[in-house]
């Protein structure tokens, strides 16, 4: 029998739902259960993919190809379980397959409407199959209660609760109970009204998970219990943790996960095993040391833009003992050619995340040349791996004007679309009307990797599968002058065509990769590109 948790936000968005609910996952997994984790979310766009990171944080992708949601990442993190495309959806998604239905006559003409058209199809997405096992579906509802564009999701998984009753289905709601300095006091107030529009809209949650940054007093816990209809022992404190990876043990000792049995009358379920988060908590906490590796990119101002990056770093730190300071570079100011690099002195790695467009791009490209001359550990990721590839091609290979087709017209293509790889300059006729959406090299791909190159050793094997995201590509025609330069092309893809992975021949560490690994590391099984820079980092700080 599959069990369903919906998770619900209220008074105010960023409490860390998905942090949330891929922590109670965590906790599910940990007593032996298997999980599926979905997110729905409420806004128009038809997936992320087309969003800005500045809007929206990173765009996550799965093994089959889905730009989804970066809470996906989260889930996949704590969890361990790849995430699918049939595990995100958005009210643009369902939409777009309702009005192409109704365009096919599908409807029988029949009127289209909210309910049931939508909220059936929100059901449909729920109950889809999790895939064998599942004990467990947890879904968390994105945006928080109140937003107009969430109702139809609301009114489905209220339907959900009716329809599958309380042994299979629970809801979990997330709040945030704020301390008023000047009145000494920590206010309920915002946690009983949320509440209160939640079952206004017919959804009485069993447990409140209440952000604060103190102690519950049992007091506030009562008052919140009694006015908002749930047991004392559901009002669950949900403190501010140190980092991330405290907060499933943090929730296990104030008593969630047993709450969430309690109510699916689970009494015999096992004792949690969370060894393996008590280790992590103890590495992160007593580091052996600290590296800092300067991360040069464009949107460095919104810390979600690189989370999976920020978080295969930690991992990598995790697999080395030492904590990983990310230094934050914005990429833009050093497409001057006149701004100093200093910013970089000190650091004892740079990693150039994926991108898009010229603003920044040139700053990348003189953030790899400093790394490639002063021999400074460097990770190239999608567009940084074609940005190195090109600033090497310029200043090692003597392809002055090596360049993309990213950023318009040239004479020397080394990174373009493959059909631009050997034609002329006219091969920029885009056209500009076309869907933006899905035009990408999108999911896992198999690389081959040359027996016996730097990264093959780092992997231990030579045939790998990653996760890409990109239009452009390593053009294949430059890779012979490229190698006698000094750049090896260990990884190709399996036909030989696309170019996967460059190593430098004459330096301690510079690697790029066409394809995105941060993806798939996680704090369990650090990605060992991650793991390996980070070394590389720690030898660079002399800790070793
Ligand atoms: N802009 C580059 C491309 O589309 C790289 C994309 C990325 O870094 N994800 O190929």
């Amino acid at each position: 029998m599959i069990r369903y948790i919906f998770i619900t936000g209220g008074v105010v968005s960023s409490l860390g739902k998905g942090i949330a609910s891929a922590a109670m996952g965590a906790l599910l997994q940990a007593r032996g259960y298997k999980v599926r984790l979905r997110k729905l979310d409420p806004y128009l766009n038809v997936d992320p993919g087309t969003m800005s990171p500045r809007q929206h944080g990173e765009v996550f992708v799965t093994d089959d190809g889905a730009e989804t949601d970066l809470d996906l990442g989260h889930y996949e993190r704590f969890t361990g379980v790849s995430a699918r495309q049939s595990d995100n959806i958005t009210t643009g998604r369902i939409y777009q397959s309702i009005i192409e239905k109704e365009r096919r006559g599908d409807f029988l003409g029949a009127t289209i409407q909210v309910i049931p058209h939508v909220t059936d199809a929100i059901k449909e997405f729920v109950l889809s199959d999790p895939g064998e096992g599942v004990d467990f579906v947890l879904c968390e509802i994105g945006g928080t209660v109140g937003d107009i564009e969430g109702l139809p999701f609301f009114e489905a998984i209220r339907q959900l609760g009716q329809e599958l009753g309380p042994e299979r289905a629970c809801f979990i709601h997330l709040t945030l109970l704020p301390y008023i300095p000047a009145a000494g006091e920590m206010k309920t107030k915002p946690t009983q009204h949320s509440v209160k529009e939640l079952r206004s809209i017919g959804i009485q949650p069993q447990i409140l998970l209440c952000r604060c940054d103190r102690p519950i007093p049992e007091t506030e816990k009562g008052k919140i219990a009694s006015f908002c209809n749930v047991r004392p022992s559901s009002v669950i404190e949900a403190r501010d943790v140190g980092h991330i990876y405290d907060v499933p043990a943090a929730y296990h000792a104030e008593g969630l996960d047993t709450e969430v049995l309690w109510h699916f009358r689970m009494s015999d379920a096992p004792k949690p095993d969370l060894t393996r988060w008590n280790e992590i908590a103890r590495t992160i906490h007593n580091p052996d040391g600290e590296v800092c590796i300067g991360l040069v990119g464009k949107y460095t101002d919104v810390p979600d833009a690189y989370k999976s990056v920020s978080e295969a770093l930690v991992h990598g730190g995790l697999a080395n003992k030492v904590r990983v300071k990310v230094r934050m570079i914005d990429s833009e100011q050093f497409d001057d050619e006149h701004h100093p690099l200093d910013i970089l002195e000190g650091v004892h790695g740079v990693l150039l995340p994926g991108g898009f467009g010229e603003r920044g791009a040139h700053g990348k490209m003189r953030a790899a040349r400093f790394a490639r001359e002063r021999n400074i550990p460097c990770f190239g990721i999608c567009y940084g791996m074609q940005l190195s590839v090109i600033e090497a091609a310029r200043h090692m290979a003597g392809f002055e004007k090596a360049s993309t087709t990213e950023f318009g017209a040239t004479d020397e293509p080394v990174v373009g679309l493959i059909e631009e790889w050997t034609k002329g300059n006219e091969k920029i006729q885009r056209d500009e009307n076309t869907d933006k959406g899905g035009t990408m090299r999108l999911g896992a791909y198999p690389a081959l990797l040359k027996k016996g190159s730097k990264i093959a050793e780092i992997y231990g094997t030579t045939e790998i599968s990653e996760r890409h995201r990109h239009r452009y590509e390593v053009n294949r025609g430059y890779v012979d002058a490229m190698e006698k330069a000094g750049v090896s092309f260990a990884g190709m893809s399996p036909d030989g065509l696309l170019p996967e992975t460059i190593e430098l021949k004459d330096h301690p560490w510079f690697i790029g990769v066409q394809f995105h690994p941060e993806l798939k590391s996680r704090p369990f099984e650090p990605h060992p590109l991650f793991a390996s820079f980070i070394e590389a980092a720690k030898v660079q700080s002399r800790l070793v």
